[in-house]
Order: structure tokens, then C-alpha cells, then sequence
């Protein structure tokens, strides 16, 4: 018995509200509320033009992501599966439940951004490649690689699930460089006064 339903639409919760600061508790059993919070998550992120969600980021501390990197041609990103690559937009989109990872050593730098973080983007350094394991919707679980852009969002969120944010990334002096845009965020302002953004 299907019923008809309107996806929710969460509002983002920004920075510095502490839920974003919350380490997640694991998801147990696949519930229909779960499901119910995925689709809306999914909802969520792309009314945001997110390319990734975390519960953290719509006020819950669950251990529950989403990410979709469907059309973002600009940047790559690369996927395997049992270490042959594969397309990643056959996965997509993707969630993430309890995700372990394994990080590569070596790291990239590549700039990113954060919802709870609007208008924010900045280089962060983060491992070339990532090996996830991750809960699936039927109960089972789900190995895979990403590097690019999906590596990146991967840790992002799985960052998130653990109340770490983007920031924490940043050495000293870059965090002194973006103080001002930080403490806009914190008044409830967009980090960059659109007037002087210059789209580079
Ligand atoms: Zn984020």
C-alpha cells in the first residue's frame, strides 16, 4: 500500500549551531522512518543544489548521509568497485549509512564549500582517494573507492556524521584569512558580500 507524499524540504542549519558540532549515533535497523528521512534528505539537498547532506546539517545526529555528484562535469570524480572503476553517476545517488572509511595518505587540495557554510568555498586538503564502507537501504553493506569530487564530498559528510566541519581543516593562518567571512556566517550572513564577489 503506497501513499502519495510530498517530499520535506529541510531548512539548512548553518554554522555555529551546535547540532553541527554533534558526533552522530549509528543508524540500527532500516526503519520506513529512515527511508522517509532519506527521500527527504535527497529532496533537501537538491532544493540547496547540494552535492551532498548530512543529517548533522537538518538538525538530527544520526550517522545518515547523502551525496550525488550527477552532472557536476566542472570536476571529476572517480569510482571503483571491487577495484575495477565504474561510472559513478550509476551510483548515485548515494547514501551513506555508518560509513567507515580508509584514507590514503597522499592529499589533494581542491577547493570546497558546505551548505551550513553559505557562500563559503575555500582549498582544503584532503586524502587523494578514499576506501568507504557503507550500510545500504536493504540492510546489506556496500564497499566502493572514490577520489575527485566524490572522495571529497565522501569525507566531507562522513565528517559531518562525526560533528567535524571543513573549517577544522584549515591551518592557522588560513583560518585568520577568512575570519571576517567566518564571523558573516556567524551574524547569519552569506560569507561573501555579493557585491565584491569576483567569480574566479
Ligand atoms: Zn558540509
Amino acid at each position: 500500500q503506497t501513499r502519495e507524499r510530498r517530499q520535506v524540504i529541510y531548512e539548512i542549519v548553518n554554522y555555529p549551531e551546535p547540532i553541527l558540532r554533534a558526533k552522530g549515533r549509528p543508524v540500527g535497523e532500516i526503519t520506513p522512518e529512515i527511508r522517509t528521512l532519506v527521500e527527504d534528505m535527497l529532496e533537501t539537498m537538491r532544493a540547496h543544489h547540494g552535492v551532498g547532506l548530512a543529517a548533522q546539517q537538518i538538525g538530527k545526529d544520526i550517522q545518515l548521509a547523502v551525496v550525488d555528484v550527477t552532472g557536476c562535469e566542472h570536476r571529476e570524480s572517480k569510482m571503483w568497485g571491487d577495484g575495477q572503476p565504474v561510472d559513478p553517476e550509476a551510483y548515485m545517488p548515494l547514501v551513506l549509512i555508518n560509513p567507515e572509511l580508509k584514507l590514503t595518505k597522499n592529499k589533494v587540495r581542491d577547493v570546497e564549500g558546505c551548505l551550513s557554510f553559505p557562500g563559503l568555498h575555500t582549498d582544503i586538503s584532503r586524502a587523494a582517494r578514499v576506501k568507504a564502507t557503507v550500510g545500504t537501504l536493504d540492510g546489506g553493506s556496500f564497499t566502493f573507492e572514490a577520489a575527485g569530487l566524490l572522495g571529497r564530498a565522501v569525507q566531507h559528510e562522513t565528517d559531518h556524521l562525526h560533528g567535524r566541519l571543513f573549517i577544522d581543516l584549515l591551518t592557522d593562518a588560513e583560518r585568520r584569512d577568512l575570519r571576517n567571512q567566518i564571523e558573516r556566517i556567524k551574524m547569519g550572513l552569506p560569507a561573501t558580500d555579493e557585491s565584491d564577489d569576483e567569480d574566479l
